[in-house]
């Protein structure tokens, strides 16, 4: 079974959106993943599909109802099906590679995607949704999150990434930030391209590109070294 994307939005349009082009899209179209946008709003209430009400305790914007989205859950997701649930969410556990790895090893993801001041807190817990971030900002809906995760996952899928791009020289592949990468032309604006990379020799090249790696983490992300 190819691995297989649900995401539940009030925007199914915005799918496969960027997805649908390039590695990620030339994958789509082949089969090596699916990708179905479900509407949580088929599961909205009354003549208007109401998806929202004001939060309890009261204060600024609107919270997405736990009656409606476990509707559409249970819709798309049922008992036994093995997908993780992940809540698209600023105040879930930071995505990184590691995590990215374990989704792309497995059979995919239910992903839900939250709008205006999130979702009722109930259906988290009933619904044992994982809470992920992309990071320390706040976006104004989960889609765009979700496309991040997607992408980050389906280039691991076995084929996508093409034979010469393994994608485990990478960046927080072995804890480290990638190296510079240079190539022609050898001169421009006055900037050469390093000797050790013209050397040809391979054991020079591999020690430099490491030095470089753990030069830049050190300086830019010394947290990745700890
Ligand atoms: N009131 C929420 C808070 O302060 O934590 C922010 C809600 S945000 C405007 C609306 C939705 O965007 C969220 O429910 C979530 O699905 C998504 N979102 C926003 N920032 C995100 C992030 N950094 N990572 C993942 N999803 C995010």
């Amino acid at each position: 079974m190819a691995w297989s994307a649900t995401v539940l939005t009030l925007f199914p349009d915005m799918f496969p959106g960027p997805l649908g082009l390039s590695l990620a899209g030339d994958a789509l179209k082949r089969g090596a993943w699916s990708l179905d946008a479900y509407d949580i709003r088929t599961h909205g209430l009354g003549r208007h599909r109401a998806v929202d009400d004001t939060p309890a305790g009261g204060g600024a914007g609107m919270v997405i109802r736990a009656d409606v989205l476990a509707a559409a859950i249970d819709a798309v997701a049922p008992e036994g099906d093995a997908r993780p649930r992940l809540l698209m969410s600023p105040r879930g556990r930071p995505l990184n590679q590691s995590r990215v790895r374990e989704l792309a090893a497995g059979p995919g993801a239910i992903i839900v995607c939250g709008r205006f001041e999130g979702v009722d807190e109930r259906v988290i817990e009933g619904r044992r949704l994982e809470e992920v971030s992309i990071g320390d900002y706040v976006l104004s809906g989960g889609e765009i999150a979700a496309l991040v995760t997607m992408d980050a996952c389906v280039r691991l899928l076995p084929g996508v990434m093409g034979k010469d791009a393994s994608g485990e020289d990478e960046s927080f592949e072995g804890g480290l930030l990638e190296y510079p990468h240079y190539t022609r032309p050898r001169e421009w604006e006055g900037r050469s391209i390093p000797d050790v990379l013209l050397s040809g020799d391979h054991g020079r090249v591999a020690k430099w590109r490491r030095a470089e790696s753990e030069r830049i983490t050190r300086e830019r992300r010394p947290d990745l070294l700890r």
